[in-house]
C-alpha cells in the first residue's frame, strides 16, 4: 500500500462524498469538496492522475517537444547552425519517461494526501442511490455518500467497426504513448488532434513513412477549414502522407509481429509497422452500476449545468470530465469539477464555459489554437458573424521569432454586439496567444474596448491590434 491509501479495514463505510475515477477531474472534485469541509473518499482502479498524465495530454506532449524545439532552432539562422545532429531518440523517450512519472503515481496520491482525501484502490460501481460498491484486491466495499457521488471515470479509445480491426493488433493512445520503440512504418487512423499530433511525434522521433487516413474532408475537421489545409501542407512538407475523405474498409496482419495493412474505400493499400487508431473515445460506464439508478450502460453521462446527472432524483449524482461528453479535454474537465465540487458545497454555480468558451491547443508545429465558435458554427446559430483574419507572419514578433513562420490568424465577432465569440491561431508557439481570446470571450469585452488593449512590441500578440483595428476599420 503506498501512503495515503486506506486499507479495506480502514475505509469509512459512510462519507459526504465518494468520487469514483483518479484523473485530473476526479482529483479536482474530490481536492475542492475536501478543503470545503467535507469528508471526501475517492476510487482509482488504476493510476490516480488517469489518462492525462500518464497515457495521454502529458505523455504526447513530451513526446512533440524535442522535434519542436528542433524545429524552432533550425528556423533561426546563426543558431540552426549548432544542430548538426539528429533526435537522441532514447533521451527523447526517456525525457517522455520521466513526465509520465514513469508510470507510478505516488505524487498524486501524495497530493490526495496532503488534500486530505481518502484514496481507495479499486473498481467502483453504484449500487442504487448514494451506494457504491468497490471491489479491491481482496474484499469488496460497501460505502454510503451522505451527500453527493461524483463520476469522473474518463473515456477510453474506441476502434472503429472495421473488417479485421478486432482480431488485429493495434496501437491506441496508450501502446503510442508508451512506445518504447518508434516504428519505421506508422498507419494513423483519425485526423483529429490525437492522430494529427502522434503523427507528427513519430515522424519527427523518425518514423520513416507516417501515413494519416482521415474520413473528413480534411485534418481536424471541426476547426476552420484553412487549419486542415495549412497542416496537412505543413504535413506533406515534411513527409507525411495525408488520405482525407478517406476511410479504411479493412485491416489485416498475419502475425502479430508481421505487418499490418489496411485497405482503403478507393481501394488503395497501406503497409505498415504500426497501427494507431484515433477515432473517437467512448465514456468508461460499462460496469458502472448506472442501470441501478436509471442511467444507461455504455452512455455518456448527461448532466446539466450543475453537473447533475439528469434524470437521476434527488441531487446527489454528479458527472465531470469526459464521462459526460461535454468537452473531452483536460482543463475542462478540471473546470468541471470546480463547478461540481461548489455545487455540492451549497454555492450557486452555473457552469457555460464549456458550451461557449472550450480553449483547444493542438501541439503540432505548425501549433493550432482555438476558442469559442468557428464561422461555421457561428452562422448556424443564427448570428451575424464578421470574420476579420491576417497571416500570423504579418506582424514584427513573427520575423523575430525566425524565417519561414507562417499560418493565420482569426477572429469570429458577433456583429450585433461588437463582441468576439471565436478564435483561431495557427503557427509556432500560438497556443500562448490563446488566453487572451479566452478572456475577451468570456468578458464579453466589446471590440472597442479592445483597442486599447495594447500588444508588446515586438510580440506575436500584435495580431490582436491587427484584427481588432481590421474589424473596426471594416466597420
Ligand atoms: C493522446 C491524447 C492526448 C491528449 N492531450 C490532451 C491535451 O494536451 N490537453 C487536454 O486538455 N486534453 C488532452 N487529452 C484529453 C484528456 O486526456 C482527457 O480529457 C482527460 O484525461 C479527461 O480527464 P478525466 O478525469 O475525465 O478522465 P481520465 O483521465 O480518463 O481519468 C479517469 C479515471 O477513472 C478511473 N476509472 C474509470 N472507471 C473506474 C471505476 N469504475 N472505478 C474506479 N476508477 C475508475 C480510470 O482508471 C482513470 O484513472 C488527450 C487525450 C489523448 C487520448
Amino acid at each position: 500500500m503506498v501512503t495515503g491509501e486506506v486499507s479495506g479495514a480502514a475505509v469509512p463505510t459512510e462519507v459526504d462524498v465518494v468520487v469514483i475515477g483518479g484523473g485530473p477531474a476526479g482529483e479536482n472534485v474530490a481536492g475542492r469538496c475536501a478543503d470545503g469541509g467535507l469528508e471526501t473518499l475517492l476510487v482509482e482502479r488504476e493510476l490516480v492522475g488517469g489518462e492525462c498524465s500518464y497515457w495521454a495530454c502529458m505523455p504526447s506532449k513530451a513526446m512533440l517537444r524535442p522535434g519542436e524545439v528542433l524545429a524552432e532552432v533550425r528556423r533561426v539562422p546563426g543558431a540552426r547552425q549548432a544542430v548538426t545532429g539528429d533526435l537522441d531518440v532514447s533521451e527523447a523517450l526517456a525525457r517522455r519517461d520521466t513526465v509520465a512519472s514513469e508510470w507510478d503515481d505516488r505524487w498524486q496520491v501524495q497530493w490526495l494526501e496532503d488534500a486530505k482525501v481518502a484514496l481507495v484502490r479499486g473498481h467502483a460501481r453504484l449500487l442504487g442511490a448514494r451506494q457504491v460498491e468497490v471491489d479491491t484486491e481482496d474484499d469488496t466495499l460497501l460505502i454510503t455518500a451522505r451527500r453527493a457521488v461524483v463520476l469522473a471515470t474518463g473515456s477510453s479509445a474506441s476502434p472503429p467497426p472495421v473488417r479485421g480491426l478486432a482480431e488485429t493488433r493495434l496501437w491506441d493512445n496508450r501502446d503510442a504513448t508508451e512506445a518504447k520503440e518508434i516504428p519505421e512504418r506508422l498507419l494513423v487512423l483519425g485526423g483529429g488532434p490525437v492522430g494529427c499530433e502522434m503523427a507528427q511525434a513519430f515522424r519527427r522521433l523518425g518514423s520513416r513513412r507516417v501515413t494519416v487516413v482521415e474520413a473528413g474532408p480534411r485534418l481536424l475537421v471541426n476547426e476552420e477549414p484553412f487549419v486542415g489545409e495549412e497542416l496537412r501542407q505543413a504535413f506533406s512538407n515534411e513527409g507525411i502522407l495525408v488520405y482525407t475523405g478517406s476511410t479504411a474498409v479493412r485491416v489485416r496482419r498475419e502475425a502479430d509481429d508481421a505487418p499490418v495493412t489496411a485497405i482503403l474505400h478507393s481501394g488503395q493499400s497501406v503497409t505498415a509497422d504500426e497501427l494507431l487508431v484515433a477515432v473517437g473515445r467512448t465514456a468508461n460506464t460499462f460496469d458502472l452500476g448506472l442501470e441501478t439508478v436509471g442511467l444507461r450502460p455504455g452512455n455518456k453521462v448527461e448532466v446539466d449545468d450543475r453537473l447533475r446527472a439528469t434524470g437521476v432524483e434527488g441531487d446527489w449524482l454528479y458527472a465531470v470530465g469526459d464521462v459526460n461528453g461535454r468537452a473531452l479535454l483536460t482543463h475542462m474537465g478540471k473546470y468541471q469539477a470546480r463547478m461540481a465540487a461548489d455545487a455540492i458545497l451549497g454555492r450557486e454555480v452555473e457552469a457555460w464555459a464549456d458550451h461557449r468558451a472550450v480553449p483547444r491547443v493542438v501541439f503540432t508545429d505548425p501549433q493550432v489554437a482555438a476558442v469559442g465558435m468557428t464561422e461555421h458554427q457561428a452562422q448556424a446559430a443564427g448570428i451575424d458573424a464578421r470574420v476579420v483574419a491576417c497571416p500570423t507572419e504579418s506582424v514584427a514578433g513573427a520575423t523575430v521569432r525566425g524565417e519561414g513562420v507562417a499560418g493565420t490568424c482569426q477572429l469570429i465577432v458577433d456583429h450585433a454586439r461588437g463582441v468576439l465569440i471565436g478564435a483561431t491561431f495557427t503557427g509556432p508557439g500560438v497556443g500562448e496567444l490563446l488566453h487572451s481570446a479566452t478572456v475577451a470571450i468570456v468578458g464579453e469585452v466589446p471590440l472597442e474596448r479592445l483597442r486599447h488593449a495594447v500588444p508588446s512590441y515586438p510580440t506575436l500578440s500584435e495580431v490582436w491590434l491587427k484584427l481588432v483595428e481590421g474589424y473596426l476599420a471594416a466597420g
